[in-house]
């Protein structure tokens, strides 16, 4: 499926079910911002509380913060977000589309990449078991032209990513003769290096001209608390700070629904460390954080690392934690090495001290910082667009189905009395009040059970909890599984334990 077909699919089923809405939808929306309805803040919440859990509780040396969105305005200098924080882009001047130049060649380096998977396949299919694909990418001709392509382009963009140079990226996408996707031609402008920063202003220094930048990530609200952490909370190093909290940047592709936003939210981690040890500390976190995307259970083939070659102004080491989105591998979390570069910068510029005495080795200094950085956002489309599925039933009918892992399920159960008489209503909130204080329910008496079953299905409720005529004598209600469909009879007493065993958020936490 193209990305174009999936977004357009899950865009819809998100607003027909309350997940996400445009933003300001009455005034003809607002590109690359959206709300979370109903459905998407509880999911979006689940996420936030899964990564907050692991993070704080299950490290005793990982204590949260809550800064603020506005920092003073040489926070951003000492980051090197005034001066670096760029993306070069480059408009078509039939489409008037903007495009960032990066993302052009990497898509066309990625389109070569994939005609070389399709020869390997079709190898593959000819030669059988006999099938060497060491050989073949060795010797086959068609692999050998497209890797002497890759490779001569790629070793063009890295050395203009590299030199930060701007005619050098044109100049590769004009001889590439890479086209603009919409107008089809290559009649492009110059590229340009564009700040992704938003300001507004602002007086906090008493100075007029104060410019107050949306904070780009929330990072540098944890570096600029390091100090009253570190002492009001006692900690030792190697200790970690936690941080929730919206980021804004000013992103020139707005055609990506929440993978890329202006106003979005990131979850990120500073491990504070003695330098040295960071390497190590690296490893441990990649692996640490690994295990929390795969702990969910949506596949370990769907994450991948992918080491950047080019590094960051402040990183010695990087990676990202990529996803299989329908539309292919991309990056979902960050984790960099990010030396001392950030607190040793604000330790300048700020001329407080910035530093740990290390009572182990005697000495002081100002700690190295190990990151990881994932936005909420592009999680929620990772769970969104992994669990949508179309599912054929028997009989020739089909259902939609979110099959959302049941920990982070916006609804967890439904209470659906299977008539609206006979004091079943009334029974079915006696369930709902035995359950309501355990788990997010959802009571619905309206339409035939079947298309209740499916309402429930659209928004990945785990378990649908049905009151017939037979519970008002027998106690037993039919609990019906989402993914398998199965209805089984069973007490009424018995059913917060059935439902916490699947939904359980600590029993998530606790096979991490
Ligand atoms: P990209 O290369 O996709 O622009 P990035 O490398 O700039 O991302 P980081 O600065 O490392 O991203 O930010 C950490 C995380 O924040 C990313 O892995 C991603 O999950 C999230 N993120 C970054 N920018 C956006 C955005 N515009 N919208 C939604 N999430 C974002």
């Amino acid at each position: 499926m193209t990305q174009d077909e999936l977004f357009k699919i899950l865009v819809a089923h998100c607003k027909e079910y309350g997940f996400i809405f445009p933003s300001s939808e009455i005034y003809d929306g607002l590109a690359a911002v959206y709300d979370y309805g109903q459905m998407g803040v509880e999911l979006k919440n689940n996420i936030k509380r899964y990564w907050w859990e692991a993070m704080t509780r299950l490290n005793e040396n990982v204590v949260g913060i809550d800064s603020c969105v506005f920092m003073h305005p040489k926070t951003w200098v000492a980051s090197g977000h005034v001066s670096a924080f760029n993306d070069p882009l480059i408009d078509n001047k039939d489409s008037k589309k903007r495009y960032r130049a990066d993302n052009l060649i990497e898509d066309f380096l990625g389109k070569i990449e994939e005609k070389i998977a399709k020869e390997v396949a079709k190898g593959r299919k000819k030669f059988g078991d006999a099938f060497d694909e060491a050989q073949f990418l060795a010797t086959n001709p068609n692999v050998l032209r497209e890797k002497a392509k890759y490779d001569e382009v790629h070793s063009r963009y890295l050395a203009a990513e590299n030199a930060n140079d701007l005619k050098a990226y044109r100049d590769i996408i004009i001889d590439c003769g890479i086209v603009c996707p919409i107008s089809g031609t290559a009649n492009w402008t110059e590229v340009r290096q564009f700040n992704l920063m938003f300001s507004t202003q602002g007086s906090t220094t008493g100075n007029a001209d104060d410019v107050l930048y949306l904070r780009p990530e929330t990072a540098q609200g944890i570096f600029v608390e390091y100090l009253n952490v570190q002492k009001t909370g006692r900690m030792k190093i190697p200790f970690g700070i936690a941080q929730i909290g919206k980021a804004f940047r000013n992103e020139i592709v707005a055609r990506q629904f929440i993978f890329r936003m202006k106003e979005f939210e990131q979850m990120e981690m500073e491990f504070f460390c003695r330098p040295g040890t960071e390497m190590e500390w690296f490893a441990s976190w990649k692996e640490n954080r690994m295990k929390w995307h795969v702990n969910l259970g949506m596949g370990a083939e769907n994450y991948r690392f992918h080491d950047h070659e080019k590094l960051a102004h402040y990183a010695n080491a990087a990676t990202d934690i990529e996803f299989n989105f329908p539309f292919g591998f991309k990056e979902l979390e960050g984790i960099h090495s990010r030396t001392d570069f950030d607190l040793g910068n604000h330790q300048k510029l700020s001329g407080k001290k910035i530093q740990y005495f290390d009572p182990e080795t005697g000495e002081s200094y100002v700690p190295y910082c190990v990151e990881t950085s994932i936005g909420v956002d592009r999680m929620f489309l990772a769970v969104l667009s992994h669990s949508y599925k179309v599912e054929e039933l028997p009989g020739g009918d089909s259902r939609v189905v979110l099959g959302i892992p049941a920990p982070l399920a916006p609804v967890k159960v439904a209470i659906l009395p299977l008539v609206k008489k006979d004091g079943l209503p009334e029974k079915a909130r006696e369930v709902l009040d035995v359950l309501k204080y355990d788990f997010k329910c959802q009571y619905d008496e309206k339409d035939s059970i079947g298309k209740r079953y499916r309402r429930q299905d659209a928004i990945g409720t785990p378990f649908c909890v049905t009151i017939d005529n037979d519970t008002m004598t027998d106690g037993c209600v039919t609990v019906r599984d989402r993914d398998t469909m199965e209805q089984t009879r069973v007490a009424i007493s018995e059913l917060r334990a059935i439902i916490d065993s699947k939904v359980n958020m600590s029993n998530l936490l606790r096979n991490l």
